[in-house]
């Protein structure tokens, strides 16, 4: 007879019980860990517009109740011993990422972010839905590792898959968290994907934590024009000082590619959409110099792809591609950013605020009001 899977420690989390109900912190059960699973003390955890998505029931993958979460950061207490585990120690601080297979021809490739598998094991869980290694103090089952972590808990089950270690003190934790996410994708879409070339110009549409990371990689590569567009002026001014050669009020012109021309009258080379609205990405289109690229970030309604600007861009040669995870390997990449963090190139600590995870719903406000670009829950 099969054993019963050993449920014996008990934490908080931070739980959402059908689609569109609030996160509610309640106490759960932790299963026991596996071999390719470590026990992480979650000291913070970003949150991202995919957890909001999640949560309002938009995504249909994956079940309820659920414990979400993708940006953790902490300390390893307990550690598996499975191969994915042979670098990492007890007391090691780990930022987690999203996980992939490792066995499709893009993971097999190093673009772990274009693994054919990555909807499946990180909306359902890398253990699945039927497995997973959450529960209610009743025993009903709660959906975990969400993207390999699950990390609004204060203590959680990570796959190995998902670590990166980072040699650093504990309170960096603070604002590299989200660098698992967000950062991460906004930075490698350009490093990347667009590998934008010297001289050459790119326009960023929204300001969020994507978009203002991929105008630092922009900076970083020594883009000539970097023109950053949103409507908030706040977001604009921030832009401004990370190195935003133009920055543009979208408000005051009829459409995007208006405002663009006005500064760049040839049109733009790259142009990197955080927004995922269908207007902006086929007016947006038009916009692109001859041989111009667009990457479409954020996800985007399908209406958008439907209606794009396909003679343009046959005439034009100009390129559209979607982009997941920025296309990288998180345990290369963040180590890279990292670096440029470390050296004064990629300054992620002026984009985030922290609340205890009892002020979610302070957080989330913030969120969404703009006020802050990327809070991050502390516990
Ligand atoms: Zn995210
Ligand atoms: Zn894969």
């Amino acid at each position: 007879m099969e054993s019963l899977p050993e449920r014996n420690i008990p934490t908080k989390a931070l739980l959402v019980e059908k689609p569109g109900e609030p996160f509610v912190l309640q106490d759960i059960v932790l299963d026991e860990i596996r071999p390719n699973e470590l026990l992480v003390e979650i000291k913070y955890a970003g949150i991202c517009h995919t957890d909001l998505v999640v949560q309002e029931g938009k995504m249909p993958l994956g079940s309820y109740p659920a414990v979400l979460g993708h940006e953790g950061a902490g300390i390893i207490r307990k550690l598996g011993e499975g191969p994915g585990t042979s670098d990492l120690k007890i007391g090691d601080r780990v930022l987690l990422s999203y996980c992939s297979c490792l066995n499709c021809v893009a993971c097999q490739e190093g673009r772990k972010g274009a693994c054919e598998n990555i909807a499946m094991i990180n909306f359902a869980g890398t253990r699945g839905n039927e497995d997973s290694a959450i529960s209610l103090p009743n025993g009903e089952r709660v959906r975990g590792n969400f993207f390999g972590q699950s990390s609004f808990s204060k203590l959680a089950v990570v796959d190995s898959r998902s670590v990166v270690k980072y040699p650093g003190p504990v309170e960096d934790l603070s604002f590299l968290a989200p660098l698992g996410c967000g950062y991460m994708t906004g930075a490698a879409t350009v490093l990347n994907v667009l590998k934008p070339k010297p001289r050459s110009s790119v326009a960023i549409f929204g300001l969020g934590a994507v978009g203002l990371c991929a105008l630092m990689a922009a900076k970083y590569e020594e883009v000539r024009e970097i023109v950053a567009i949103d409507i908030l002026e706040s977001r604009l001014q921030l832009a401004a000082s990370l190195g935003a050669t133009k920055t543009i009020d979208s408000r005051q012109y009829e459409t995007v590619e208006a405002a663009i021309r006005d500064v760049l009258p040839q049109g733009v080379d790259y142009i990197v959409d955080t927004t995922g609205l269908a207007y902006v990405i086929n007016n947006g289109i038009k916009a692109l110099a001859h041989g111009g690229t667009f990457a479409i970030v954020g996800t985007p309604r399908p209406e958008a792809l439907l209606e794009i600007q396909a003679l343009d861009m046959l005439i034009h040669c100009k390129t559209l591609i979607g982009v997941t995870g920025g296309y990288c390997d998180p345990q290369k990449f963040i180590p890279r950013l990292i670096e440029m963090f470390q050296s004064g190139s990629f300054p992620v600590n002026k984009l985030h605020r922290t609340y205890p995870s009892s002020q979610l719903e302070e957080a989330l406000q913030d969120m969404k009001s703009g006020k802050v670009v990327k809070p991050v829950l502390a516990w």
